[in-house]
């Protein structure tokens, strides 16, 4: 395949030229290439060219309670095709004692059927005297080395503090990352516990549950357990001004001390912000309705203070990936779980189609951020965390052929009504955009064209990863 008159938009630059593809890998990029017999050309001309980009954070068909999330992996990977995500990382749950590695293969299993490459996250949901083997095995026998933690959900998939450090000690010996989910469960289930006794029993009460504090304690905790065991963590989907500034602290003590021969640096620390908090508010929870069910997701959606806090941090560095936690649940039928218990709605929202373009419209074309910027944010700095790069996350000869023809000047409306989200509610129902993928090519094949999908199902493989500091 040929791709020409391309403007190649990388993290590092841009540059114009031809691309010539050849059994899934980028072979040459040159100023001027000459078509060879039988190679499929495609005209570039007018927009941008984008490495696919990487979507480090989604949970297709996760089982909560008493239901799975509405997307699986074929249609949660068509939509992410769609949107112009072709690679894409989910998560492992072992159940309560269960071996890892045979949760992870059950998990294989289910992502068989994507569209697009894919890998897996193990999360560290129980711990034993067996866990920290298990781990090893999953870095260095299995390509899986990055981890997740969650101090919220005590109940279920959530470890106590003792054994945090346990698994961060292990992380820092493999050389492996881990993703840490930041709220305090404690405070949570006393608010939530007062709030249902006192009759708030609505979906916005999910929120009051939910304040930052109880995000920016979990994070100060979390960072203060990586500064002990030199742990590198990645603290998932930070949402407010008080989070980025701890997360600002810690990457301050660490470019302080780096290089300095310091007796202990400050911990490699990293945070990831979603997309719904940077074009949502907490206006949404204004509300007594059912219908505000649709914005129940962990934590929930803040301030406009905390907004601008965000968008803040992407401009300086501090966050340094914009992922979705994609992680759907129809308002009928599993959101109404929960009518008359907000505590039982399955938290989450859709965003995997729309990440790209919601962030375009609200980052690049507001001034915010730049192309570049941009590409690195969807792209480039979750391929580099999670041991992608460089096959993914940027265009450049000898990595994947995974491209995006980007139209800045696309415009449409994201609705329920359109969306290829398995979802009968969209997070951003009206919401107009600018920039869309007008094709799409993952693995050398064209399988998005002006709004058409040739998707096959399967034909995404897992990408098994090396540890990058062991
Ligand atoms: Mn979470
Ligand atoms: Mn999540």
């Amino acid at each position: 395949m040929l791709i020409r008159d391309a403007e190649i938009v990388n993290a590092g630059g841009r540059r114009h030229g031809d691309i010539r593809c050849r059994e899934g890998v980028i072979l040459q990029i040159e100023d001027r290439l000459t078509a060879e017999p039988g190679e499929e050309e495609i005209d570039a001309g007018g927009r941008l060219v984008l490495p696919g980009a990487v979507d480090p954070h989604v949970h297709l068909a996760l089982e909560v309670a008493q239901t799975r999330s509405a997307d699986d992996f074929l249609t949660g990977t068509r939509a992410a095709i769609a949107g112009g995500t072709t690679t894409i990382l989910d998560f492992v749950h072992p159940r309560e004692g269960q071996d890892y590695l045979e949760a992870l293969s059950e998990r294989r299993e289910e992502a068989s059927t994507a569209v697009c490459d894919w890998a897996l996250h193990m999360a560290v949901s129980w711990w034993g005297e067996e866990t920290a083997e298990m781990m090893r095995r999953c870095v260095q026998d299995e390509g899986v080395t990055s981890f997740k933690a969650y101090t919220a959900y005590q109940e279920t998939v959530g470890i106590g503090d003792a054994e945090l450090c346990a698994v961060m000690e292990q992380i820092h010996h493999l050389g492996a990352l881990l993703m840490v989910h930041c709220e305090e469960d404690e405070e949570i289930q006393r608010r939530q516990r007062a709030l249902i006794a006192a009759g708030r029993t609505a979906p916005r009460h999910h929120a009051d549950a939910r304040p930052c504090s109880a995000e920016v304690d979990a994070v100060r905790r979390v960072l203060g357990h990586a500064r002990e065991t030199a742990a590198e963590v990645y603290l998932v989907h930070l949402s407010c001004q008080g989070s980025v500034a701890e997360l600002a602290r810690a990457r301050r003590a660490r470019a302080g001390t780096a290089g300095t021969g310091a007796a202990s640096p400050g911990p490699l620390v990293h945070g990831e912000t979603c997309i719904h908090y940077l074009v949502l508010d907490d206006s949404v929870y204004a509300s007594d309705d059912f219908e505000v069910a649709t914005y129940v997701l962990s934590p929930p959606l803040r301030s406009g203070a905390d907004q601008a806090a965000l968008w803040d941090a992407l401009q300086e560095g501090v966050l340094e990936v914009v992922s979705t936690d994609h992680c759907p649940f129809n308002l009928k039928g599993q959101k109404e779980l929960g009518r008359g218990d907000f505590r039982r709605i399955p938290g989450g929202g859709a965003g995997i189609q729309d990440r790209l373009s919601l962030l375009w419209t609200h980052g690049v074309e507001t001034g915010r951020i730049g192309p570049e910027r941009f590409v690195e944010l969807v792209s480039t700095a979750p391929a580099r965390l999670f041991g992608l790069y460089p096959r993914k996350g940027e265009v450049a000869v000898g990595s994947d052929a995974d491209l995006v023809l980007w139209d800045p000047a696309a415009e449409r409306t994201l609705s329920a009504r359109t969306h290829l989200h398995h979802c009968d509610r969209s997070l951003y129902e009206g919401f107009r955009v600018r920039g869309a993928p007008t094709h799409v090519i993952a693995g050398g094949k064209l399988v998005y064209a002006e709004g058409e999908l040739r998707v096959e199902a399967g034909a995404g493989r897992e990408l098994r990863r090396r540890p990058q500091r062991s």
